[in-house]
């Protein structure tokens, strides 16, 4: 029979492999998504489906993890008869790793999703009419790295010329829009990340945690479209309906939570 050291070794070397396998799968659908991309000619319409094939992958050694805890681990500290706080204590190693894996599996699909959002970008850019001329004067105008129609006004004669990007580039804007402002609003996903577990960590839904929560997700649907305004000037005048829509979902579930109700239902958003 082990004694309580050589198992608590045991069980530390069985998750650091869990956490270094996880990352070759994630550097492995790193490359492998970028590889496709390339392969099929930018063609974006396959390459949800690597990724989700490499996910599920990644996601095989979270449920390896926790099956060998349930199995194996955890009755190994039972036959030990040890104080309940020593088992609680080696279970919480577990949840910390879950819980890092899963941050580290999201910030790989939004690096992945956002460099190929470049590089097709890029690619259609490439594709699109390069030259552009001035409807009043007829000089040449640089074209714009953009998705949608944009107005430019001649540095020469002040008129203001329409360029119209090619249907490529317009087809891909959901591609590439999407990924490229979750990329830049990633610190602040990562702070509603935080709250989130916070409050669902917490026995009691106290209003401090909700709210700390709600502020954290508008402070990053705020970040994401503010973003996406840069990239798509047109949705300018929505932003403030766009914002609401975002939260739509979590005010409706929160509508009914006791300690909302008893604050008076404290909506930061309208
Ligand atoms: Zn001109």
């Amino acid at each position: 029979m082990s004694t309580l050291p050589e198992t608590v070794a045991r069980w530390d070397k069985f998750l650091a492999g869990i956490h270094e396998r996880f990352g070759a799968v994630l550097s492995e659908a790193q490359t492998g998504c970028a590889q496709l991309l390339a392969n099929n000619d930018y063609d974006t319409s396959a390459f949800g489906i690597a990724w989700s094939a490499m996910e599920a992958r990644a996601k095989q050694l979270d449920s390896k993890l926790w099956n060998s805890w349930e199995d194996k681990v955890s009755p190994m500290f039972d036959a030990l008869d040890l104080e309940a706080a020593v088992e609680d204590r080696e279970r919480h190693k577990a949840e910390t790793l879950s819980g890092r894996m899963e941050v580290e599996l999201e910030q790989m699909r939004v690096r992945v999703f956002a460099d190929a959002a470049r590089a097709v970008w890029q690619r259609a850019v490439a594709q699109a009419p390069p030259q552009l001329s001035c409807s009043g004067c007829g000089a040449p105008m640089a074209a714009p790295q953009a998705l949608s129609a944009v107005n430019l006004t001649c540095p020469h004669c002040s008129a203001v010329v329409t360029y119209e990007p090619g249907m490529r580039l317009r087809a891909i804007e959901h591609f590439c829009v999407h990924p490229l402002c979750e990329e830049l609003s990633w610190q602040q996903w990562l702070a509603q990340h935080e709250a989130e577990r916070a409050l669902n960590d917490s026995r009691n839904e106290t209003i401090g945690l909700l709210q700390a929560y709600e502020h954290a997700q508008v402070q990053y649907w705020r970040t994401y479209l503010t973003h996406r305004v840069q990239l798509l000037p047109a949705r300018a005048a929505d932003f403030d309906k766009d914002l609401r829509g975002r939260m739509a979902a979590w005010y409706d579930r929160v509508h009914h939570s006791a300690a909302w109700i008893k604050a008076g239902r404290p909506r930061t958003l309208a």
